[in-house]
C-alpha cells in the first residue's frame, strides 16, 4: 500500500485551493523511525515514551532512555521529534508501581496526574530528554492535561529540571518547547493563560472524543455510536482552531482520527494545519488532501450544522463523490 503513494511521497500535502498540511507521524519504538522517510513524514508529531517503561520490570535507568531518546532524535536527522513524557495510569499498571483499584481508571490516577503527585519517574525521564538533546531542539508535551494549573506545574519541574542539568554542568538543548496535549473537553475552554502559556498543543483526538461523548474509547459497543464528524465535536475542534490561533499558538492533531482520510480532511478545513498519524496513514491522507478544496469542504460543513443534522460524513461523501 506504502508503494501506491509512493510517487506523492516527496510532494507536498498541498490542497487544490493551496493550503500546505504538514504531515507528521506518531511512534514509539526505535523501530518506527525508518518509516520517516519511506511515508515522507516531516517529523514525529508524537513520541509515545510508555513502551520502554512496560518492557520490563524495573525502571528504565536514566542513562539509558537519554541513550534511546538521543538515537531517536539521530535518526529524525533535524526534523522535529515531539516526546511525550509517560502517559500511564491505573490501566497500564507498571509492574514496579502499586496497582490502585479504581472503578474508572480511565477517568483516574494517570498521565500528568501521577507526574505530578509522584514526580521522580518523570523528573527522571525529563533528565533524560534534557541530556538526550544536548545541543539540538528539544520538544516535550505534556499528556492529559485537564487544567491550568497542571500545565504549570508540569512547565515548572521540566524549567528546574533544565536548571539543575545545568549547575551539573551538560549541555542544554538548544531550545526547548513545553507542548500541551488537549484531551480533555475542559482545555478547550480553559484561561487564556493556557494557550498563551504553551508553545505548542496536540489534540489527542482518541481521549478527548471519549470524554466529550462519555464513551470509552475501548468499548466497540459504545464508541461506535459516535461519529467523529458529529457536529458537536467539530464544533469543539473549531473552538479550538480558534482560540489556538487567538495566541498564536500552533496546532496539530495526534489522534487516530488524524489518519482517517475524511475526517483528516475535516480537521484541515476546520484549520488545523499540522496532522500527526500511523507512517502508513500519511500517502492515503495526503492523496485525498492534494485532491481537495478546503473552502469546498468547510462550506459542506457550515450547510449541515445549518441544516440540523448530526453528521456532517454523508454530505461530505456526496460531494467527494461528485468530484470523484
Ligand atoms: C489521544 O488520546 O488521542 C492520543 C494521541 O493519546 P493516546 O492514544 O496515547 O491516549
Ligand atoms: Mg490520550
Amino acid at each position: 500500500a506504502q508503494e501506491r503513494y509512493a510517487s506523492i511521497r516527496k510532494l507536498p500535502a498541498q490542497t487544490k485551493c493551496g493550503t500546505v498540511i504538514t504531515m507528521e507521524m506518531n511512534a514509539g519504538l526505535m523501530a518506527d523511525l525508518p518509516n520517516l522517510s519511506s511515508s515522507g513524514a516531516e517529523g514525529v508529531g508524537l513520541f509515545r515514551t510508555e513502551l520502554q517503561f512496560l518492557a520490563r520490570n524495573k525502571v528504565p535507568r536514566r542513562g539509558d532512555l537519554a541513550q534511546l531518546y538521543a538515537k531517536v532524535m539521530d535518526a529524525a536527522d533535524g526534523k522535529r521529534v515531539v516526546f511525550r513524557t509517560l502517559d500511564i495510569g491505573s490501566d497500564k499498571v507498571l509492574p514496579y508501581m502499586k496497582p490502585t483499584e479504581e472503578p474508572n481508571p480511565a477517568l483516574g490516577w494517570r498521565a500528568i496526574r501521577v507526574g505530578l503527585d509522584k514526580p521522580g519517574v518523570m523528573r527522571m525521564q525529563l533528565q533524560a530528554l534534557i541530556r538526550a538533546a544536548a545541543g539540538r531542539p528539544l520538544h516535550v508535551m505534556f499528556p492529559f492535561i485537564a487544567q491550568l494549573d497542571e500545565f504549570v506545574e508540569a512547565r515548572d519541574l521540566l524549567f528546574r529540571e533544565l536548571d539543575r542539568e545545568r549547575h551539573l554542568g551538560h549541555v542544554l538543548p538548544a531550545d526547548v518547547k513545553v507542548g500541551a496535549m488537549l484531551e480533555t473537553p475542559s482545555m478547550a475552554f480553559s484561561p487564556k493563560a493556557f494557550f498563551e502559556m504553551a508553545d505548542f498543543i496536540s489534540i489527542g483526538g482518541n481521549d478527548l472524543k471519549q470524554f466529550f461523548f462519555a464513551a470509552d474509547r475501548e468499548n466497540e459497543r459504545v464508541r461506535r455510536r459516535y461519529d467523529t464528524l458529529n457536529v458537536s465535536f467539530l464544533s469543539l475542534i473549531r473552538t479550538i482552531v480558534e482560540r489556538c490561533a487567538e495566541s498564536g499558538t500552533p496546532l496539530s492533531f495526534c489522534g487516530e482520527d488524524a489518519g482517517r482520510p475524511i475526517e483528516a480532511l475535516c480537521f484541515a478545513a476546520l484549520g488545523l494545519r499540522t496532522l500527526s498519524m500511523r507512517a502508513a496513514s500519511i500517502g492515503p491522507v495526503k492523496h485525498l488532501l492534494r485532491n481537495s478544496d478546503l473552502s469546498e469542504i468547510r462550506a459542506v460543513i457550515e450547510e449541515v450544522s445549518e441544516r440540523g443534522e448530526q453528521s456532517v460524513r454523508p454530505a461530505i461523501m456526496e460531494c467527494l463523490g461528485k468530484q470523484a
